[in-house]
């Protein structure tokens, strides 16, 4: 059994087929990439475990308990979280600010937008929110705007934000979409860094190869709607099925 398990899940829109019969299993701890052309369905598949969008059939469970039927908001409490293709920061606040956000919504249940302003007494969500960006490295721009960050500093920031929250599984829908290369690099790297330091399932949605090849356990390859074939890396390479279907050949 996985960490995340989908049986049988299909989604329509209107008369369009955008996923039918997907399976996927989702090891706890494992690195697991879903890949497959535009169109494919893995952003749909992606909305239906975060409570954005509901399945026409099939079943989502995580860690045992059924996702169906919940709000997103209900879903993130049992542990999922989701990392956006363009970080969801506020970038009108710095970035002790933004990671200050999830630390009081996560003790209060609450969305505090003025927590910075009753910080002064707050020593505990103070240095949860430090230790927080020492972790990815960025405690030395706590000062800075999120607006004057470089792209890959957002996207730290925005996995700052994610993870003061604790999550299980981390739901990333093409982290590195648009970015250099020199940012990429430093996407995986801080991926990796986040994966080796705590214990944490990530399901990566990725168009760059790079970075699923440097990152994933597991991949899954999906077209028209339906997962085509899951395996390791090594297998995924050299599978003809693949190299047909995704890669063109
Ligand atoms: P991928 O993320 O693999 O590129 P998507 O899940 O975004 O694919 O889309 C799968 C199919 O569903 C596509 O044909 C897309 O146009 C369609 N689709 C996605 N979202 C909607 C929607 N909200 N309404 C109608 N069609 C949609
Ligand atoms: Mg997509």
């Amino acid at each position: 059994m996985g960490i995340l398990e989908v049986n049988g899940v299909g989604k329509n829109f209107g008369g369009l087929k955008a996923l039918s019969n997907v399976n996927l299993s989702v090891k706890e701890n494992t690195v697991h990439a879903i890949i497959g052309p535009n169109g494919a369905g893995k952003s749909t598949l992606l909305n239906c475990l975060v409570g954005k969008l509901i399945p026409d059939t099939g079943t989502v469970t995580f860690a045992g308990q059924s996702v169906l039927g919940r709000k997103p908001h209900q879903i993130n409490q049992m542990g999922i979280s989701r990392v956006f293709q363009t970080p969801e920061i506020f970038t009108h606040l710095t970035v002790m600010e933004n990671v200050l956000i999830p630390c009081f919504a996560r003790r209060d249940g609450s969305f505090r937008m003025h927590a910075f302003e009753t910080v002064a007494n707050e020593h505990d969500i103070v240095e949860q929110a430090e230790a927080m960006l020492k972790d990815v490295k960025m405690l030395d721009k706590r000062h800075m705007l999120a607006a004057n960050l470089s792209r890959g500093d957002k996207r730290r920031l925005e996995m700052a934000m994610c993870l003061v929250q604790e999550p299980k599984l981390l739901l990333l829908d093409e982290p590195t979409a648009g970015m250099a290369r020199a940012d990429t690099n430093n996407t995986i790297d801080l991926l990796k860094e986040i994966k080796a330091s705590r214990p944490i399932t990530m399901a990566i949605i990725e168009h760059d190869m790079h970075v699923v090849f440097s990152l994933a356990e597991r991949i899954t390859v999906m077209a028209q709607g339906t997962p085509l074939v899951e395996d390791t890396p090594d297998n995924i390479k050299g599978h003809p099925k693949v190299r047909e279907a995704y890669l063109g050949e």
